[in-house]
């Protein structure tokens, strides 16, 4: 494990010193280009965009793993900048561990590829990745995100990430305006908003699926308070434990805007701002995980799945390709104070037994795949 651990600690530090935002991965994707070219890989930048793929061994892959590659925009003591505090650095750091895996120490009985994604937290580079087309012959796709100590203790690494899915959501209400001495001439917005507010929490989800929407900004009239509001605009934020359960909440809100525009004489239409997938959890996949973390780090090292309601663009692979058999690895390096957390750091020598349990993750893959020939 030495010279390997060394070689990721040096990956690591580089680009950890070099982060850079969603959609502006420059260097960090010439860095990932050079390394594994050095290994004797043919990497393939993405045309339109940062980032990259790279295939190992001989013909198609239908085995993948994907890393994200971007930093976030944040005050760091005092000063605002990219900064790793995701833990992006150290996912690409795995990867790289596990080109250098297949290509120095044992080869991939088939080919196997790895992705370099872009803009994993402005949620929009897993639905570019996946109009590239270098997803649609995978059959299994892993992923990995490092786990903050609340979650997972050092050392501790669990098969699988049960991210919820979130949504914002943006209102509008076009009442009718009118003088405050002739409330019965105008659509007061407000009154509308609040019905809308009492509306939504009277609607039932199923209490076994853990949901919520709520109205998080509302805004409406202006300087003169003897006039009726005609305009209103709200935002809302949704979550759910499952992509059903979202869909339920999202006709929800639906619903109620369709209703009370009829009840109220009102027009309220609602646009969705962002949607991040929940993920959807291979059984066979998660699996192949449990059994690498045991193979690597021991049975005391396996931790049950995480549930967490925070948010990861990865999910969107599965819910555009349904038959893709999907986890996630969540790494336990002792991340504290937290993720996104401007000082944010963790047990990078967490990293190379990370690499060695997604590479022997990949090669169940393959493996159970061949068998079933
Ligand atoms: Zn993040
Ligand atoms: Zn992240």
């Amino acid at each position: 494990m030495e010279p390997f651990q060394r070689q990721l600690n040096d990956w690591f530090t580089h680009l950890h010193t070099h982060p850079e935002v969603s959609w502006e991965e420059y260097e960090t994707t010439q860095f990932l280009i050079r390394t594994l070219t050095s290994l004797g890989l043919t990497p393939q930048p993405f045309e339109t965009m940062t980032g990259l793929y790279v295939d190992i061994g001989e013909g198609t892959p239908r085995v993948g793993l994907r890393a994200d590659i971007d930093a976030l925009y944040q005050e760091v003591n005092g000063t605002f900048r990219a900064n790793h505090s995701c833990g992006h650095d150290g996912h690409m750091t795995m990867a790289l561990g596990v080109a250098y895996y297949f290509t120095q120490m044992k080869p991939p009985r088939e080919a196997v590829r790895l992705i370099f994604q872009p803009a994993e937290e402005k949620g929009t580079g897993a639905k570019a990745v996946l109009q590239t087309g270098v997803i649609d012959r995978l059959d299994v796709l892993f992923g990995a995100h490092v786990r903050p100590l609340v979650e997972l203790e050092d050392g501790q690494h669990a098969p699988a990430i049960y991210h919820g899915a979130a949504k914002q959501l943006s209102g509008r209400i076009e009442g009718k305006q009118a003088h405050g001495a002739r409330p019965e001439l105008g659509v007061n917005a407000i009154e509308v908003g609040a019905a809308f507010i009492t509306a939504l929490k009277s609607l039932w989800t199923d209490p076994n699926v853990s949901s919520s929407v709520k109205v998080t900004q509302f805004e409406a009239g202006g300087d003169a308070t003897n006039i009726i509001p005609g305009v209103a605009r709200f935002k809302m934020d949704a979550r759910a434990a499952t992509n059903e359960a979202m869909d339920d909440v999202t006709e929800n809100v639906h619903a109620v805007a369709r209703h009370l525009s009829a009840l109220y004489d009102a027009d309220i239409t609602i646009s969705e701002d962002v949607h991040i997938a929940a993920a959807v959890v291979d059984d066979e996949a998660k699996s192949w995980m449990a059994r690498a973390i045991v193979d690597v780090a021991g049975e005391e090292a396996l931790a049950p799945p995480i549930t967490t309601p925070g948010g990861e663009d990865f999910h969107f692979y599965t819910l555009e390709r349904p038959t893709l058999q999907a986890t996630m690895l969540g790494l336990g390096c002792g991340v504290t104070p937290g993720l996104h957390d401007p000082l944010m750091t963790f047990n990078t020598d967490q990293l190379a037994p990370g690499a060695l349990i997604l590479a022997r993750a990949m090669t169940y893959a393959l493996d159970e795949r061949n068998d079933e020939q």
